[in-house]
């Protein structure tokens, strides 16, 4: 079913959108005029932190909130963009104090909480590198992303660290300093030795640190993130982000999030994936808007009366979120005033036409879907306030992102040539012209697999896309087999390999299935070691493993025993096969597939 498109009426808006006349700012775009909307350090240079809060901070909007903190226990708190400065100077400082220089790897676990954001912004000031978890991510996941990533410096929680850290000790030789934001301010749990690590309280080294902070000279090109994110043939890759990032994020917020100046903005993704960093701290603050951060998690009234009490007026969320909401109030403006609401979008899944359009019978306004990934660092495809909607597109590009659809043919046949695809609404792979300034500038310690991505200029993207006669793209599906789990991207080879440590599993096989609220479920075919028998209590104690160890998010929902899993002969799984025999879909090319009697290799 195809949908009307849905026009704007320039003049029944709230504001006057920052993006007009599309095709002309696309023509007369450059770079250099966003980085003269910035500041740069004083003595030049280019910092994060300078950007989205000291610039601020040191001028009109010193007194301006930046966080609002809902707290999970219900309270509410402000924080300026003076304090903001002075806190993140705290953090800083105290790295700084600790020997921690330029380069140096500090790692955040811990839920939404100011103390967060402070550190956040402190590791940028003092030149290190900032790396988010997920706090739903069992031990394994951790360990792997810390040792891989060569944590210095973890920042989280008491119960946290004995819950997931503690363990993981004597296999990160590298992590120096662990700090509790929530032990006493007291010394009392100063100076724990655990491994090679020394336990601190945070609250008491921030208070005895200076508030002020000369912010290490840091260059566009200086490593500022790393971002882990799953990859269908190994273990997380972690991709490797600039200070330089933040024209994207910058420029992304003020054309495809429209925010102005008055906005109050709510990003309700969490600062362990990417969207909760790109546009949880740095975007919002680098417009000098006030931000609102919610402790809690999901729940649909609460929600709402977020929307409401806090005067939302641009709204960024994801389809997960949206498909819950929809399964509820018809008309939620019958119960809570979302007047102030004026901007809503959404990221992370392909967004069903039915949600653009419950947007806006249900809040009023239509919901602007943008496109982007770990890699691209920010939004790269989008829908504007001021241009029509195409229900089910992902929108245009952003102005300043050169974007093609290829088809990458084999090496065998041309050594990695690009074919070009023109021609309105074939289907292709989504290619990037490289250089945007928050384009992944490498996998961490994968040389290889980075440059595998690139095809001379153009960075491909693995995504299939096809464009209207418009320009308007739309998703077609992942090239490979990337599970999307309520926002989430899952990478099967970490679930299969923490199924296989159970004692009773020989091998694991697992595959995205399609789920209409959360996109796809996490299910796992399994095959037992010689002498197991299969029985309802193996399968429920096998699921839970994988919980314990990765988190309910990342572990299998399903699991179905097998025989054995169809490989390929040199040993691969063939989750593609696995799929499509779930599914009932036809086998496709099955020439590689490992038979008993070896007459179906090839
Ligand atoms: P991640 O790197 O984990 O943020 O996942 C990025 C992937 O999520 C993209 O390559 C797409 O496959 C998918 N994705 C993100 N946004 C959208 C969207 N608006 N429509 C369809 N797929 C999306």
């Amino acid at each position: 079913m195809s949908y009307k498109p849905i026009g704007k009426n320039l003049q029944g808006l709230a504001v006057t959108p920052n993006l007009q006349g599309y095709e002309q700012v696309c023509r007369q775009f450059s770079w250099q005029q966003i980085r003269d909307e910035l500041a740069g350090l004083p003595g030049g240079g280019l910092n994060i932190a300078h950007e989205a809060v000291d610039r601020h901070a040191q001028g009109p909007l010193a007194s301006h909130v930046a966080l609002r903190y809902l707290s999970k226990q219900g309270g509410v708190s402000d924080i300026s963009y003076y304090e903001l400065m002075l806190q993140s100077n705290r953090f800083a400082n105290v790295l700084n104090h600790l020997g921690l220089y330029k380069g140096d790897r500090v790692f955040l676990l811990s839920g939404r909480v100011p103390e967060l954001y402070a550190a956040a912004l402190g590791t940028w000031k003092n030149g290190c590198v900032l790396s988010p978890l997920f706090t739903a991510f069992g031990p394994e996941p951790i360990r792997q992303r810390m040792r891989k990533g060569a944590a210095h410096v973890l920042v989280t929680t008491q119960k946290l660290y004995q819950k997931k850290i503690v363990s993981l000790l004597p296999d990160l030789p590298e992590l120096r300093y662990v700090l509790l934001i929530d032990a006493g301010q007291d010394g009392s749990q100063d100076e724990t030795q655990d491994g090679s690590a020394t336990v601190l309280s945070l609250p008491l080294l921030l208070e005895q640190a200076s508030t002020s902070f000369t912010i290490v000279p840091t260059a566009a090109e200086d490593m500022a993130i790393i971002h882990f994110t799953s990859g269908t043939t190994g273990m997380a890759k972690g991709a490797v982000h600039v200070h330089g990032a933040v024209l994207t994020h910058y420029l992304s917020a003020k054309y495809a999030l429209d925010l102005h100046p008055e906005d109050i903005f709510w990003c309700t993704a969490d600062p362990g994936w990417v969207t909760g960093t790109s546009y949880g701290i740095i975007a919002p603050l680098c417009h000098g808007v006030t931000s609102i951060i919610d402790e809690r998690e999901f729940d649909p009234q609460r929600w709402y009366q977020i929307l409401q009490e806090q005067q939302v007026s641009v709204w960024y969320t994801a389809p997960t979120a949206i498909r819950m909401l929809m399964r509820g109030a018809d008309n939620p403006r019958e119960q809570y005033d979302l007047s102030r609401l004026r901007f809503v979008s959404s990221v992370g899944e392909p967004l069903n036409p039915e949600a653009v359009i419950w947007g806006q019978q249900a809040l009023g306004l239509p919901i602007h879907d943008n496109w982007w990934q770990t890699e691209t660092g920010g939004i790269m495809i989008a829908n504007y306030a001021a241009l029509e909607i195409r229900p089910g597109s992902m929108g245009r590009p952003l102005p300043g992102i050169e974007v093609a659809i290829v088809h990458r043919e084999t090496e065998e046949k041309t050594g990695q040539e690009l074919t070009w695809i023109t021609e309105p609404d074939r289907e292709g792979e989504l290619a990037l012209k490289a250089g945007w300034p928050s384009m992944f500038s490498g996998y961490l310690d994968e040389e290889e697999r980075y440059r595998r991505c690139f095809v001379g200029d153009w960075y491909l993207t693995g995504d299939l896309v096809r464009r209207d006669g418009d320009g308007y793209f739309w998703f077609l599906g992942r090239a490979d087999d990337i599970i999307q789990s309520a926002g989430h991207r899952i990478g099967p080879f970490e679930v299969e390999s923490v199924l296989m440590e159970h004692p009773a599993v020989a091998e694991a096989g697992v595959i995205g299935k399609p789920e209409p609220t959360i996109g796809e479920l996490v299910k796992a075919f399994v095959s037992l070691k010689p002498g197991v028998k299969p029985s309802e209590a193996l399968r429920l104690q096998i699921i839970g493993f994988a919980r314990k160890k990765m988190g309910a998010t990342v572990a299998p929902k399903e699991l179905d025993f097998m025989e054995s899993l169809p490989k390929t002969r040199s040993g691969k799984i063939m989750r593609r096969l696995l799929k499509a025999r779930e599914l009932g879909l036809p086998e496709g090319d099955i020439s590689t597939l490992e038979t008993d009697d070896g007459k179906n290799e090839s």
